[in-house]
């Protein structure tokens, strides 16, 4: 199967699925999970029409987008951010997916302003609560996100989250159910700064599952690219 060949199938099950739940299929964003490949083979994913492609590592991301890997596809970064790297990637990526850190708020909204630019960014939330995770605790989600609406530069559009995996996929599901109430209280405050919306959650394994419960972007590597 091509790269192309598997954009289409996937747009079509993320169709049905959202046909199966009222929901407008073109309101779901496929993020092409992008990591270890090639400029080329991120071309022909852009060409056939992910809305987005997201990268792990900045410096691979900065390699690659000198390349021009992306065309004009907006660029995600979704791996975990050092502060360090941070003035590498504000105002490059379009929207950074993994912000966990009260302390990467800040630096981002600082770098952010400098460039004379508002950073749009999610929240990641470690709903698992896994130690070895990414993410920001549950509780500590609306801290976060008042901070972020406080702080010049930066603009959260949404949360994202990477589950734990199990074998029976009941129990991601009830992750993914916790993400959703997360996403429609936050969504429900106001806060001057931020527009809250977009969940992104599921991949290639449990995008079916992650759609069904209320995530409208989703991170796809394998089932795109083929197995790592
Ligand atoms: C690699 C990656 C994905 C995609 O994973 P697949 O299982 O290959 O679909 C999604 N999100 C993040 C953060 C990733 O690092």
């Amino acid at each position: 199967m091509s790269i192309t060949d598997n954009i289409m199938r996937i747009r079509e099950e993320i169709a049905d699925i959202a046909a199966g739940m009222g929901r407008n299929p073109s309101d779901i964003r496929l993020v092409a999970a992008s990591k270890t490949r090639s400029s080329d083979e991120i071309r022909q994913a852009t060409a056939a029409g992910v809305d987005a492609v997201g990268e792990n590592r900045v410096q691979e991301m900065l390699i690659k987008n000198a390349e021009g890997a992306y065309n004009s596809a907006p660029l995600h970064f979704i791996g975990s951010l050092q502060s360090n790297k941070v003035r590498q990637i504000v105002g490059v990526c379009d929207l950074i997916e993994s912000v966990d850190s009260p302390a990467l708020v800040e630096l981002i909204g600082k770098r952010a302003e400098a460039q004379n630019i508002v950073q749009d960014v999610l929240i990641e939330v470690n709903i698992g609560k896994e130690p070895q995770k990414a993410g920001v605790l549950p509780e500590l989600l609306p801290e976060i996100v008042e901070l972020a609406s406080r702080t010049e530069g930066i603009r959260v559009l949404g949360l994202m989250a990477i589950p734990p995996i199990f074998d029976k996929n009941e129990r991601t599901c009830n992750y993914f159910d916790a993400m959703y109430q997360l996403f429609v209280d936050i969504r429900g405050k106001k806060y001057d700064n931020n527009h809250v919306r977009f969940l992104s959650m599921g991949m290639s394994d449990s995008y079916a599952d992650a759609i069904r419960a209320g995530s409208n972007m989703v991170r796809i590597g394998s089932a795109i690219f083929g197995e790592r």
